[in-house]
């Protein structure tokens, strides 16, 4: 039987830190600039939604598998993700 992405993420643990490691640089941009908003659908993780009344993309970090796509996804490099501190985010299991 084949695992969906879904199924998978849910094998994964969490470390929530105190402060998030992804933000948006210029939000106008988002707005007006970008009507495919690649980043919502890229994202495996389904970190970044786009908020319709709001104009601006929510960003929720504690989701983050730290996968790196929306590094290379955002066509005006308008996201700033790096890594969580050392101890928090995601927990892979090996072996
Ligand atoms: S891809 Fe970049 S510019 Fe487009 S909505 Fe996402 S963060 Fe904003
Ligand atoms: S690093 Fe991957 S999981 Fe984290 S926000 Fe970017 S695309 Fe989503």
């Amino acid at each position: 039987m084949k695992e969906t992405v879904e199924a998978k993420l849910g094998l994964l643990t969490y470390k929530k830190g105190p402060e998030t490691h992804i933000s948006i640089g210029d939000p106008n941009i988002c707005a007006s600039q970008c009507p495919d908003k690649p980043c919502a659908t890229v994202c495996p993780a389904k970190v970044y939604e786009w908020e319709e009344h709001s104009k601006k993309i929510l960003v929720a970090y504690e989701n983050c598998i730290e996968c790196g796509a929306c590094r290379m996804i955002c066509p005006f490099q308008n996201i700033k993700c790096d890594w969580p501190n050392g101890g928090f985010g995601v927990q892979y299991q090996y072996g």
